[in-house]
C-alpha cells in the first residue's frame, strides 16, 4: 500500500494546524520530555514563533536505563495538549505500548512511534486501526526494505496517514555523533514510497552543535519537515539534554531550513 509504483502520488498528511507531505515543509519542535506543565508552554512558545506548527513531546519515554526519568505519563500529556492549544499546535507524542494507544489518542494529533519499537508489530497493528497521523521512526538498525515494512503494518489496518522519519541508524563510528544520519534515505524513501520523510536531526546529532548542519543537510536531501528538540536551560533537562537547542539556536535553525527548502 506503501509502494509509489501503484500510488505516484505524494501522500499528504492534513491535520488541524499542519499540513504534511508534497512540496509543503513542516517544522516540529519541543522538549524531549514534557517536563512540567509551565515549561512545556515556554516551548510552545518558541517553537510556534520561529514556525513550528507541531509541537513534540514525550510524556511516555522510551528510556535505555530503566533508572532515568520516564516521562510524566498522562498528566505530560495534558500539559502538552493545553501548550499546544495555547498556541494553535498539533500534538506529536509517543506511544510505547498498544494498551495506551486509545489514552494517549485522547491528546495526541500524531502518534509517534520511537525507533525502538519501529518493529513492535503489535503497537503498528494498533496505531494502523485509528486514523491518527503516525510518525513512524527508523529502528537503529532498521534497513530501508524493514521500515517499509513496518509502515505495511500500519497501513493494512487501514491508517494510510503514514510519515517515516529518519533519526540516525547505529554505524561502526558513532563516536562523536549519537548516530549517524543516513540522508541518502531520503530520496530512497521517497522513490520507493509516496509518505512524507520527515528528518530528527536531534537524536542522530546527539550533540546541540551538530544538529542544524544535519537539520540542513537532511531539508537539502528533501525531507518535508524536521523534527527538532529545543530546551531553554539544556543542562538541566530531563532528558536529551546535550543535543536540545536553545530558542535562539532554533531560530537560526529554522530559518536557514525554510531557505535551503526554498531552494529546491
Ligand atoms: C524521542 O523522540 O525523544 C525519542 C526517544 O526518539 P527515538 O525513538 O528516535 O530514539
Ligand atoms: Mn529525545
Amino acid at each position: 500500500q506503501g509502494s509509489r509504483q501503484f500510488h505516484p502520488e505524494d501522500t499528504v498528511i492534513k491535520t488541524k494546524h499542519s499540513v504534511i507531505g508534497g512540496d509543503h515543509f513542516t517544522l516540529m519542535a519541543g522538549p524531549c520530555s514534557v517536563e512540567s506543565q509551565a515549561h512545556v508552554l515556554k516551548m510552545a512558545r518558541v517553537a510556534k514563533e520561529n514556525g513550528a506548527t507541531v509541537l513534540r513531546g514525550g510524556a511516555f519515554k522510551p528510556r535505555t536505563s530503566p533508572y532515568s526519568f520516564q516521562g510524566l505519563g498522562e498528566d505530560g500529556l495534558k500539559y502538552l495538549r493545553q501548550a499546544a492549544d495555547a498556541f494553535g499546535m498539533d500534538v506529536l507524542a509517543e506511544v510505547m505500548d498498544d494498551e495506551h494507544v486509545e489514552m494517549v489518542a485522547k491528546y495526541t494529533d500524531i502518534f509517534q512511534i520511537g525507533a525502538r519499537n519501529m518493529q513492535n508489530f503489535s503497537l503498528l497493528k494498533t496505531v494502523g486501526q485509528t486514523d491518527i497521523p503516525v510518525m513512524l521512526k527508523r529502528g537503529m538498525s532498521a534497513t530501508v526494505d524493514d521500515i517499509l515494512n513496518a509502515a505495511e503494518y500500519i497501513a493494512a489496518g487501514g491508517n494510510h496517514n503514514i510519515m517515516i522519519a529518519e533519526r540516525g541508524i547505529r554505524t561502526f563510528d558513532n563516536k562523536y555523533t549519537r548516530n549517524t544520519m543516513d540522508a541518502g534515505v531520503v530520496p530512497v524513501l521517497q522513490k520507493l514510497t509516496h509518505y512524507p520523510v520527515i528528518i530528527d536531526p536531534s537524536h542522530a546529532a546527539g550533540h546541540t552543535e551538530f544538529v542544524t548542519p544535519l537539520a540542513l543537510a537532511g531539508t537539502a536531501a528533501g525531507a518535508s519537515g524536521l523534527v527538532v528538540e529545543i530546551h531553554d536551560d539544556p543542562a538541566h533537562a530531563l532528558s536529551d539534554g546535550t543535543q536540545a537547542l536553545k530558542p535562539n539556536e532554533f531560530k537560526d535553525l529554522a530559518e536557514k531550513a525554510v531557505a535551503v527548502h526554498d531552494l529546491l
